[in-house]
């Protein structure tokens, strides 16, 4: 089928969530709740980054819990109040004139809805050095808060040398014993208060010019680091058990069709109702401008756009039958 054929049978609901993780599981429970007529479309298995998580110990209500299992549950408890989930890539959400919006998939289906959640989250970006996703989960973090408390009295290392790597690193040391803060220039790019914290920091050591080459570990996870440097060439090792990596995340948005608010790194900007500068188009979790990146912030997001979403349609139902002749 054509394009103009697939956008002539789009199949239509009330609202599409665009991604399965946290956030769009808990639209979908909510919006299932809510009565809505809603499809989440989901790449690959629902769960997001709850697939690439060992153990989650700061979900509250769960003192502890594997991705994995805390990824079904999500899924079963959206199921149970009726989500419609459909593996399929998204690639792009485009308004139309009338307002409603088509969502076109890999598969060629084109799915109409007067609103969308946006909650395809983000991707933090790799080294892409061997032993990297290896030791993912054992020694290897993208993220500070989830993981800094299993290093406790440990030695450690953050990679980066912006404004994440640099404010993590100190915030890992109230863990670690002692954190390596290696960066590939002879400076950092952070912000001067954030440096200036972190170079007075006893617990922070600075690994100027260096770049990480390998990670090495065993069993138990990582246990050293191979260096090169950036100068010399010349090669070192650096004994720790973490190596938490922040180079940079990049957010999901380009699937958005016509321009969006959003910041300088691409993060979409709401209103607090989760609405983004397209009317009817709202962003939920990873994806969104905000303080931190977790899982209880992804559903906070999302418990409010399902609902905000609710109150969307029944304005503009009411709009539609004030405006009808
Ligand atoms: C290694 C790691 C460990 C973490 N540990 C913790 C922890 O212990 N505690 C905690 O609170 N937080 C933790 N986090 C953070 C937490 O996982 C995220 O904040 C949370 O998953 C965000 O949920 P989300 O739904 O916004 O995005 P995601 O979980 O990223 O889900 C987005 C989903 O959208 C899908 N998607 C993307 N693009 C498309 C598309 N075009 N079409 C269809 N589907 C698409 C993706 O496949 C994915 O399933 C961790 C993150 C990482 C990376």
């Amino acid at each position: 089928m054509t394009q103009s054929e697939n956008q002539q049978n789009a199949l239509t609901h009330d609202v599409i969530i665009v991604g399965g993780g946290p956030a769009g599981l808990c639209a979908a429970m909510y919006c299932g709740r809510g009565m809505l007529d809603g499809l989440l479309i989901e790449r690959g298995l629902p769960g997001g980054e709850l697939l690439n998580t060992d153990l989650i110990e700061d979900y509250i209500g769960f003192e502890s819990i594997l991705g994995r299992d805390l990824a079904e549950k999500m899924t079963s408890h959206a199921k149970k109040f009726g989500a419609n989930i459909v593996t399929d890539t998204v690639e792009s959400i485009e308004r139309r004139e009338d307002g409603d919006f088509d969502v076109t998939t890999q598969l060629g289906k084109v799915y109409r809805a007067p609103a969308v959640i946006v909650t395809a989250g983000g991707t933090p970006t790799k080294l892409g050095v061997p032993g990297e996703k290896e030791y993912a989960g054992k020694g290897v973090s993208y993220c500070a808060v989830c993981d800094g408390a299993f290093f406790k009295a440990e030695t450690i290392a953050v990679v980066g040398g912006g404004d994440a790597a640099v404010e993590e690193a100190d915030y890992l040391t109230r863990y670690a014993e002692k954190v390596y803060l290696i960066h590939r220039r002879d400076q950092l790019r952070a912000s001067p208060i954030l440096q200036q914290r972190a170079l007075e920091n006893p617990k922070i050591e600075m690994v100027w010019n260096k770049v990480v080459e390998v990670i090495h570990g065993d069993d138990h996870g990582v246990n050293q680091l191979r260096l090169r440097d950036t100068n010399t060439g010349g090669q070192s090792t650096l004994s720790v058990t973490g190596c938490f990596i922040f180079i940079g995340f990049i957010p999901n948005s380009g699937v958005i069709k016509g321009h969006f608010e959003h910041d300088a790194q691409g993060y979409i900007i709401t209103d607090d109702h989760m609405m983004t500068s397209i009317p009817g188009l709202f962003a939920a979790g990873d994806l969104r401008v905000q303080l931190t990146r977790q899982i209880t912030t992804a559903v906070g997001d999302a418990t409010t756009a399902a609902i905000a979403v609710e109150k969307y349609l029944t304005v503009r139902k009411e709009q539609a039958v004030a405006s009808s002749p």
